[in-house]
């Protein structure tokens, strides 16, 4: 089994504790969910280390994603885990083709940004896809770019991801 430690970036408003405490109880079930998936699939199992405050930017309700992307990155030293998953409420937006996104990642940095929602486990095993090389497909599978509507990868996708399950972060 491959095992991955993960830092969780939060850039949530803080409304209460109490309002805290469940977007942190949604994370982990995600992450769990998603652990569960790829440990079944791939042999590989996701733990979470640390939550750390994101404070992503707090006068706009919109974060430009490759912006995001380079904060996160440039956050990687000061994490332990071998990935960074980093969940915003903002709206994600994607300066190059003028679409706003439910997520993205940057395969190389080993990091990934994911909008909390209430179907976001879905976005985060399609960008978790995308660290181990999956690419967007036609096929159905969660690697569908616009609609991940099932947790399941096509063929391809799964070889690629089981040929990469190695891969350095
Ligand atoms: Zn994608």
């Amino acid at each position: 089994m491959r095992k991955i430690t993960v830092s969780v970036l939060l850039d949530h408003k803080p409304v209460s504790i109490f309002r805290k405490w469940l977007v942190k109880r949604k994370i982990r079930k995600d992450i769990a969910y998603a652990s569960s998936k790829f440990s079944k699939e791939f042999l590989i199992q996701f733990s979470i280390i640390e939550f750390v405050d994101w404070g992503a930017c707090i006068d706009s309700e919109v974060l430009d994603r490759d912006n995001a992307m380079r904060q996160i990155i440039a956050k990687r030293s000061g994490c332990s885990g071998d990935i960074i998953l980093a969940f915003t409420d903002k709206s994600i937006f994607n300066v190059k083709n003028l679409q706003v996104c439910v997520g993205a990642a940057a395969s190389n940095g080993g990091c990934v940004v994911i909008k909390l929602r209430r179907h976001s486990r879905f976005v985060l095993i399609h960008e978790l896809g995308h660290l181990f090389g999956a690419e967007h497909t036609d096929e159905i599978s969660v690697m569908d770019k616009y609609d991940p509507g099932t947790p399941d990868f096509d063929e391809e996708n799964k070889q690629i991801i089981f040929s990469n399950r190695n891969r350095k972060f």
